[in-house]
């Protein structure tokens, strides 16, 4: 068992089923998800022995800050070492009135996005729910800021990782106070899942990498489409949103000559008008090692205004720690090939 992984009430649960009173368990949640405790041995506030034998049973391990790296935008990005010695991405965002962290939810990813550095590492396992929700104490600890927005898109496909990751939404909305309206999902369309997210009625909100119009170009930039049509996630999508009355965002990827035309713009359009959703429009940031442009900044324009003119609301990411290997994976790639470029 993993602190991390429980929720408050199978804490306080345990101590009682030690015979220990509920307010022991009430220590240990304040300590671990309000004050960022790390480990065991600083919850002194506990009895000597309950701590010595409840660490017999529930391990506390706090992920290893392994580098950090500040980008002028003041974005951080943090390779982190997980117990089993394997490394994940967390990112935080601070802005002026918030707080976002970009959390990972496995180990590698599965979907092989042919942009992406994560998914070009292949895939190692699932985070565990602990090992989710640590990314935010630890981060917390080490900038000493409160986290206000959780962004799942780190490393991995979180719907491919489902129980895991609703745990640790369920822990972070409950235990570290963090509002479910200020979660968000991000999905590369897996439909099973987003109709069981549906079910939950949380008020999550869903973010679908798109980054195609159309199956066909769709197809050539992520593997993982071949399972699902455009239409079959967009029905799915719509359902979502109908089902918990939350708007959909729709990311795109702006890669030069692939995906940017006059053509895309208006299927992204007309498809997207059909939704209740708002486009974000992501201009490639390069990727070392990919054959990927980002586009000039006049057809970026041209991109926006197209799919503007349709009435369909699109907004432009703010990009910030792109001078920090940015992208998703890429210092965990750097990190072991062993190579540093700051
Ligand atoms: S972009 Fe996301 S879904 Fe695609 S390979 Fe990278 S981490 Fe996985």
């Amino acid at each position: 068992m993993e602190l991390t992984g429980l929720t408050g009430k199978e804490i306080i649960k345990y101590c009682v089923d030690c015979g220990e009173k509920p307010f022991r368990g009430s220590q240990i949640i304040n300590r671990v998800y309000k004050q960022n405790a790390a480990s065991w041995d600083e919850m002194t506030e506990l009895p000597k022995g309950f701590r010595e034998s409840i660490s017999q049973v529930i391990d506390f391990h706090a992920p290893e800050i392994v580098e950090k790296r500040t980008s002028p935008d003041k974005a951080v990005k943090y390779l982190l070492r997980l117990r089993d010695g394997e490394t994940i991405e967390t990112v935080l965002l601070p802005y002026a009135h918030r707080v976002s962290l970009c959390v990972s939810t496995q180990v590698g990813c599965p979907c092989n996005c042919a942009f992406c550095a994560t998914g070009a590492g292949g895939f190692v396992r699932n985070l565990s729910a602990g090992e989710i929700v640590s990314q935010v104490l630890t981060v917390q600890r080490d900038s000493g800021l409160r986290i206000s927005h959780i962004v799942f898109m780190g490393m991995g496909e979180g719907l491919l990782n489902y129980d895991n990751l609703l745990k640790a939404v369920s822990i972070l909305n409950e235990d570290v106070g963090i509002a479910m309206r200020r979660i968000t999902i991000s999905t590369v369309g897996v439909v099973p899942e987003i109709y069981k997210l549906a079910k939950e009625k949380l008020q999550l909100n869903l973010a679908l990498s798109l980054h195609a119009p159309t199956d066909e170009i769709r197809r050539k930039i992520i593997p993982f489409a071949r399972k699902h049509t455009i239409a079959e996630i967009a029905e799915a999508c719509n359902h979502y949103t109908t089902t918990t009355g939350r708007r959909l965002t729709v990311e795109y990827l702006l890669l030069a000559g692939i995906n940017d035309s006059d053509f895309c713009a208006h299927e992204l359009a007309k498809l997207v008008k059909k939704l209740f959703a708002t486009v974000n429009i992501i201009p490639y940031n390069p990727v070392p090692g990919k054959p990927f442009k980002r586009p000039e900044r006049e057809r970026i324009f041209r991109f926006k205004g197209v799919v503007s003119s349709y009435g369909v609301e699109v907004v432009q990411r703010m990009e910030r720690g792109s001078k920090v290997a940015g992208a998703c994976g890429q210092l965990r790639g750097q990190s072991k090939n062993g190579r540093r470029k700051n």
